[in-house]
């Protein structure tokens, strides 16, 4: 009998991430105190600090129910004289380091890009000199940004991009980019990705237009420290959602189980056009699906839609290099 593989941990306990916040440290409303409060409220215990151009740690704000990630957005402007900056192009970036206690001073110094330099081979020098002071980097909101998949698929040295970005879908349904992640895995990038508030906070909390806990990622982790949740973050050990849950993730004796909280569709994207699906009748949910694989799919990747058309998007799974998989 074929060993169970998990694709998510079936071991470890789950921590609700916020992996893009701004705070009053660039032009966030609210102070970095603040959000912990208020995401702590809500039940998180994860907020990576990722203010525009400024990497300041607040590692101060961690404790035995909260750990504070140290990060910085960074972005990189196409020049377009006489127009405005909104309508050009840019790459934004979301740096998150891995440890924290090495260099900080020079970390801070580091972390401004030029502003005006939006060349992908720029940008994937960028990203190698952050990752050499030890900071992973994820690409944000494609859509907004107004990319084109000409823009994203030469970067370089991503461990993520967001496939959710819950400010930018406020801002103008932005947000959801799962075409830009397919576009990635298919031009053969082994990235995950993540979803996330990207919260400036300018509206109050129950607000329809407030920016905060519409995008999370669950992250499957040993214990609640920086270390664990970094490892964890850089393993994949996570998935990202809207609202619904994704509760178990593996493969016994050739078939993919998948288990997740009440959900109209439950869908698993390949490399291919087939596509494996379950879908409720309107009214009822699904909990479960089970598929058998041929393993020839290429990479799988999970989808689930809740009746309040919330998505939760897994990693993808490239099967020929997944540990134990025959096919
Ligand atoms: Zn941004
Ligand atoms: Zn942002």
């Amino acid at each position: 009998m074929e060993k169970r593989i998990n694709l998510l941990p079936a071991e470890g306990s789950w921590y609700k991430a916020n992996l893009h916040c701004h705070t009053t440290v660039s032009d966030g409303r609210l102070t970095p105190e603040e959000v912990k409060k208020a995401y702590k409220e809500q039940g998180y215990q994860v907020v990576a600090f990722t203010d525009h151009k400024k990497y300041v740690q607040h590692l101060e704000l961690s404790d035995s129910e909260f750990v504070a990630l140290a990060g910085v957005e960074v972005d990189m402007n196409e020049i377009r004289p006489g127009k405005e900056r909104i309508r050009t192009r840019m790459y934004h970036l979301n740096f998150y380091d891995t440890n924290p206690e090495e260099m900080p001073e020079r970390k801070a110094q580091y972390c401004a890009a030029d502003y005006w330099n939006h060349d992908s081979a720029y940008v994937n020098s960028y990203i190698k000199k952050m990752a050499k002071l030890g900071f992973i980097a994820c690409y944000n909101h494609p859509y907004w940004s107004m990319h084109t998949v000409d823009e994203y698929l030469p970067l370089e040295g991503l461990f993520a991009m967001e496939i959710y970005n819950h400010g930018c879908e406020l801002d103008g349904l932005y947000g959801y980019t799962p075409q830009a992640y397919e576009e990635m895995l298919r031009a053969g990038k082994k990235i995950f990705c993540l979803a996330a508030d990207d919260n400036h906070n300018g509206y109050p909390f129950g607000h329809p237009l407030c920016d905060s806990f519409g995008g999370f990622t669950m992250i499957c982790a040993e214990e609640l420290t920086y270390g664990s949740i970094v490892r964890s973050l850089q393993e994949g050990s996570f998935y990202s959602s809207m609202g619904p849950e994704i509760r178990a993730l593996y493969i016994e004796n050739g078939n993919l189980i998948i288990k997740t909280s009440p959900v109209r569709k439950i869908y698993v994207n390949m490399r291919g056009k087939n596509c494996y699906k379950e879908v409720s009748r309107e009214g009822d949910t699904l909990t479960e699906a089970k598929f058998a694989l041929t393993g020839s799919e290429g990479y799988i990747r999970v989808t689930v839609k809740d009746s309040h058309a919330r998505f939760a998007n897994t990693n993808a799974y490239f099967l020929d290099t997944l540990p134990g998989f025959c096919g």
